[in-house]
């Protein structure tokens, strides 16, 4: 038995089965690349659904989290932290004038952007418009929010207040308003859901009734921010500005770390003892946030994610005329999704086999998202690998 069947093994002993996992033991990384338990390399275009989304282990975030760890590794949120204060302004600056709630995973960032609609909408307006094919976590109002029935199948009851409308439609969402509607929830690339990209027509559509109604515009940036879309929010492709911004994913640089961001005149609305969070923004989350902050403002990210991101989508797009099964390329930036006529697993499967890491979704849709360090030679291998096992998959169909 070879050590990565030890590790399964033990999974299969000990492990709750509740994810579908690649025949691989991660042990170390660097950058765009990652190593196995046998010593073997992968070029990872798939980093932890874009946690590491800097790379694996970038110096910056390893040097932060090792200096915080020897001062202090958690501060309660009954005092004051200087690091959650400086990363706070940092979101803001980068986003909107808002105040920022720190917690520890996506799920709970859309918590309390849930928490806090309904809060502000509270005792009349409480109801939340959210998109099909969308993705907002797995805790049990965040699955009720998720608007595909595969997430929640058999977890009934769930948390009610949550209706559902067809992304990129802006008339179905219009005849969803009730009275009791307080906002309205979307990904503006939804990326479970298969990279697809908001209109600009839909967002601007949706601000406008947002403003009109009183109600507030919430977008979940859990995958799409920090850089990821060649800006640093994926909004900021946009003319539109949200009420509320949930992140997570790269914001730690591999560190747990979630974040909502609200608009001043909004985030008031929790106050002491309405909201909490034990390990929330705690310091050494944010001492890796800030680095990774640091990472993308000096090593100019942002601008490589959207230069590097079109360079993805132009090779992507070329393996179509090869490739009549790919159906379209789609996304922006670093955020590119290949839909197929076929299948998408065998694909993913092949490539780890040639030592590429990517994701399929949704069946059909491959997804890409390298991290922001990538290189176009990187790109370059990563396309000749895909293309070759397109190939093969291509004489099977
Ligand atoms: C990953 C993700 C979440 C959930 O984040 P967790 O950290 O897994 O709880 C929510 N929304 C979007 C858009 C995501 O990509």
């Amino acid at each position: 038995m070879n050590l990565t069947e030890e590790v399964k093994k033990l999974y299969q002993e000990y492990v709750m089965p509740t994810y579908t996992r690649l025949p691989i033991v991660l042990v170390k990384g660097k950058g765009i690349k990652a190593y196995d338990i046998e010593g073997k390399e992968f070029l990872d275009f798939f980093p932890g659904w874009a946690v590491s989304g800097i790379g694996h282990c970038h110096p910056r975030v390893v040097s932060a989290i090792r200096e915080q760890a020897k001062k202090m590794i958690h501060v309660s949120n009954n005092y004051y932290n200087e690091l959650q204060a400086r990363l706070a302004r940092k979101i803001s600056e980068h986003s909107f004038d808002g105040k920022v709630f720190f917690c520890n995973s996506g799920a709970e960032a859309i918590e309390g952007a849930i928490k806090l609609a309904r809060r502000f909408g509270h005792p009349s307006r409480y109801e939340i418009i959210t998109m099909e094919n969308s993705f907002h976590g797995r805790t049990l109002a965040t699955v009720a929010a998720t608007a595909q029935s595969k997430y929640q199948e058999g977890f009934a009851p769930l948390p009610g207040g949550f209706i559902y409308t067809p992304f990129n439609d802006l008339e179905a969402v219009e005849a969803k308003i009730t009275d009791k509607t307080i906002a309205i929830m979307l990904e503006p690339i939804q990326g479970e859901g298969g990279i697809n990209v908001a209109s600009p027509e839909f967002l601007a559509g949706l601000r406008k009734i947002c403003d009109e109604r009183k109600m507030l515009l919430i977008f979940d940036e859990i995958q799409t921010g920090v850089g990821r879309t060649g800006k640093m929010f994926c909004y900021q492709h946009y003319d539109v500005v949200p009420d509320i911004m949930t992140l997570a994913k790269t914001l730690g640089g591999g560190f747990p770390i979630g974040a909502l961001i609200a608009q001043k005149a909004i985030a008031d609305t929790l106050q002491p003892g309405m909201h909490a969070s034990t390990f929330g923004g705690g310091p050494l989350a944010c001492a890796a946030s800030l680095a990774t902050f640091e990472a993308i403002e000096q090593g100019n990210l942002v601008t490589k994610a959207e230069r590097r991101g079109r360079y993805l989508h132009k090779k992507l797009s070329h393996l179509q005329k090869d490739f009549s099964f790919i159906k379209t390329v789609r996304g922006k930036g670093l955020m590119q999704g290949v839909e197929l006529d076929i299948e998408g697993e065998a694909v993913v499967n092949k490539c780890i086999e040639q030592r590429l890491l990517i994701n399929c979704t949704q069946k059909k849709v491959l997804r890409l998202m390298p991290p922001l360090v990538v290189k176009n030679t990187e790109i370059d291998t990563a396309i000749s690998i895909l293309h070759n096992v397109l190939k093969t998959v291509a004489r099977k169909t």
